[in-house]
């Protein structure tokens, strides 16, 4: 088991990329989580979140990032298909950073010039509930080529634009397939 001060990325540690407000279930998802390949793909989202974190040079904290089955359950509402469930997507605020919705311009705008690590799967610039945070993704879904725009307003998601990234996708992870 990777210990949670192990860090993914200079700024990211497993245990920030591995943790949840149901703490009984910690340990489990931890135990998941430390095991190819939803750990390979933890480090290569903790890059693609270092590579915003420069951009926007202040700190970011993730909200979520990887959900077991376990979690994705006791959560409740959140897709079967989710991306967290595969360790490719984060959700994060910015307390002490610029509004998230300039966070949220300044990844689309990379995702354009290609100046991130890693080829984005879904940005999402989500409100609800009062809450506000984004959702940023790998693009490595299996013949998905990513580089989508959205928004959520706690009821729908709308698409604003797909972008064609500079890079190539990333080469399909083997994975157990997050739909069917
Ligand atoms: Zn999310």
């Amino acid at each position: 088991m990777i210990e949670p001060e192990h860090k993914l990325a200079p700024n990211f540690t497993f245990g920030e990329l591995a943790t949840t407000s149901h703490t009984s279930l910690i340990p489990s998802l931890r135990a998941e989580a430390s095991k190819e390949p939803i750990i390979g793909r933890l480090r290569m989202l903790a890059e693609l979140l270092q590579g915003v974190r420069g951009l926007i040079g202040a700190p970011m904290r993730v909200t979520s990032g990887y959900r077991s089955v376990a979690l994705n359950r006791a959560i409740g509402g959140s897709s079967r298909r989710s991306q967290h469930m595969t360790g490719s997507a984060a959700d994060f605020v910015c307390p002490k950073g610029p509004p998230l919705d300039e966070v949220f311009a300044v990844i689309v705008q990379a995702m354009r010039d290609g100046s991130l690590p890693y080829p984005v799967g879904q940005v999402i610039n989500e409100r609800s509930g009062g809450a506000h945070w984004i959702h940023i993704s790998l693009a490595n879904r299996e013949g998905d080529p990513g580089g989508q725009v959205m928004t959520y307003d706690g009821r729908r998601y709308r698409r604003v634009e797909r972008i064609q990234q500079p890079h190539p996708a990333l080469q399909p992870v083997p994975v157990q397939r997050d739909d069917d």
